[in-house]
């Protein structure tokens, strides 16, 4: 169909790689449902999924890839701090997020300019909850404004509940010995910890100032989507979606969108190994048997005493591994690097090391890949749900907690290494946080998670039933895929509908 006809959605992701990720496979999904795509984020993001931005343009695909320059000097940050994962210290995130309406003034500049490829102006905005700011961009151009919603139902009910009960939960935390409660309203009561109902509803008065502003925003949306699929949370989806006065639309995972495997592995950023090298590896490991462990983009386990057991647990279990290992930085333990450096060469063969950048989703969408040890992310969840593999939960702080128990207790297809927040010595600090797991409780649950037995059996058929059901929502004509064609044909009317009234 023509260009004018089609239409054209306008993306902004929140800066940080868990939201830009998600947003740039939404992207590729909207254009092969026919649509057009323009995607606002700052240098630094851009720069890191170049090779995404490179290969849409060797393949003509309609998306536009838009940079706006946000002033982070001028809030006191260095140049290049444009992602959560880049910010000095977790004190600098909330002067971020309220920093993030600085990124209106370019985007209004850009609009305002001439379109000379015959490009039809937006007919609608989707932006993750924080950029608050969109409402009135959206407003201005008299289109509809939906939400893109990273978690899972199951967490945004979560997030709902405390909010609403905080004071009756605060008080029942108290009485308790080891301050943790049960929250209420949920077919299974979930525990919840004091970290869990600070962060989701913190009481410092800028913190909660700028919640409630993302709130009031989120309510005169038009609309919201769930990277989740409806199978996997079916009573979450339908209770939480009694809570909203307007459509909710489940898109996910939406990590299974269609693509090659070069392109998808750098769907984050450039990967740090040489993805021929890696998936040789695998190809040559038995169906199942690797074990991947990867705590994300931002956690990078300062404690290098973490690492070292980590290390050691994993080299005791005598399983094939890929460990994917970010920057270390403790002053702590001295040489930290070199440890690893010499770890590396000693498991040679059996385990492999990515320093930096994995291609999380298509290493554990490979067939030997059989467990994952994760921090708990949600996408790293949804994309461990999406391939049919089991999980070694280790989260470490927000909202991984409540994903834990989602996949523990909820999915029962993984199983928690039992870390709780109070094991950390300041989960706020989680980059600095210091946590005390000892080599033998790692090779133990490497082992719950990768053994033999009826339950764990049972635990992998679950995990693998899961996967089906993930793929199935994403084939045309399953639930997921209904629920982007529903967000198309929603912003279509919108259109239709503001078209007719402003011709009579
Ligand atoms: N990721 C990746 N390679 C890495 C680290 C992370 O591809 O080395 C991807 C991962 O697949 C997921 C995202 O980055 O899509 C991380 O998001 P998640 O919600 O799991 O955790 P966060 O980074 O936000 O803590």
């Amino acid at each position: 169909s023509s260009k004018t006809k089609r239409l054209h959605f306008l993306l902004i992701p929140m800066m940080e790689q868990g939201h830009m990720i998600p947003m740039v496979d939404l992207a590729r999904l909207l254009v092969a449902h026919d649509a057009l795509v323009t995607f606002a984020t700052t240098p630094v993001n851009l720069n890191r999924i170049r090779p995404i931005i490179d290969q849409a343009a060797a393949t003509s695909l309609p998306i536009r890839f838009v940079e706006l320059r946000f002033p982070v000097v001028d809030i006191g940050l260095s140049e290049g701090c444009e992602s959560i994962d880049l910010l000095p210290s977790v004190d600098l995130i909330f002067p971020f997020l309220n920093a993030l309406s600085l990124l209106r003034d370019p985007l209004e500049a850009y609009l305002r300019i001439p379109d000379k490829a015959g490009w039809p102006k937006p007919a609608c905005l989707i932006s993750d909850n924080v950029h608050h700011w969109t409402v009135d961009v959206a407003r201005s151009l008299n289109i509809p404004r939906l939400i893109f919603h990273g978690p899972s139902c199951f967490f945004l009910l979560c997030d709902l509940l405390v909010n609403r009960h905080r004071a009756e939960l605060e008080a029942a935390m108290a009485a308790t010995s080891d301050g943790f409660t049960r929250l209420q309203g949920l077919p299974h009561p979930i525990r919840v910890s004091k970290h869990d109902v600070i962060t989701l509803s913190p009481s410092d008065p800028d913190k909660s100032k700028f919640m409630e502003t993302i709130r009031v925003a989120e309510e005169s949306a038009d609309g919201v989507l769930v990277n989740s699929f409806m199978e996997l949370e079916p009573w979450y989806f339908e209770r939480y979606r009694e809570e909203q006065s307007k459509p909710v639309w489940p898109v996910g995972p939406l990590s299974l969108y269609k693509e090659e495997l070069d392109v998808k592995a750098t769907r984050g950023k450039a990967s740090s190994i040489d993805n021929k090298i890696l998936f040789q590896w695998l190809d040559r490991q038995e169906v199942g048997s690797v074990v991947l462990v990867s705590f994300g983009s931002i956690i990078r386990n300062t404690m290098a005493q973490l690492y070292i057991e980590l290390g050691h647990g994993l080299e005791a279990s005598g399983r094939p591994f890929i460990w994917v290992v970010k920057k270390v930085v403790d002053k702590k333990v001295p040489r930290a690097e070199e440890w690893i450096t010499k770890f590396e060469k000693r498991v040679e063969g059996r385990g492999m090391v990515i320093r930096g950048w994995a291609p999380q989703a298509v290493i554990l969408g490979h067939v030997a890949v059989g467990g994952f040890v994760t921090h708990c992310g949600w996408n790293s969840i949804l994309e461990a749900v999406a391939t049919g593999v089991v999980m070694a939960t280790w989260p470490h702080f927000y909202d991984q907690f409540l994903n834990e128990r989602l996949v523990v207790e909820v999915l029962k297809s993984g199983v928690a290494v039992g870390i709780e927040p109070t094991d950390y010595l300041d989960v706020e600090k989680f980059n600095e946080a210091e946590v005390k797991v000892r080599r033998e409780e790692v090779e133990r649950v490497v082992d719950n998670l990768m053994g033999g037995g009826e339950a764990r059996e049972e635990r992998r058929k679950r995990a693998r039933e899961l996967g089906k059901q993930a793929r199935a929502a994403m084939e045309e004509g399953g639930s997921s895929w209904k629920g982007l064609q529903d967000v198309i044909n929603y912003v279509s009317e919108h259109q239709r509908k503001y078209q007719e009234a402003n011709i009579s």
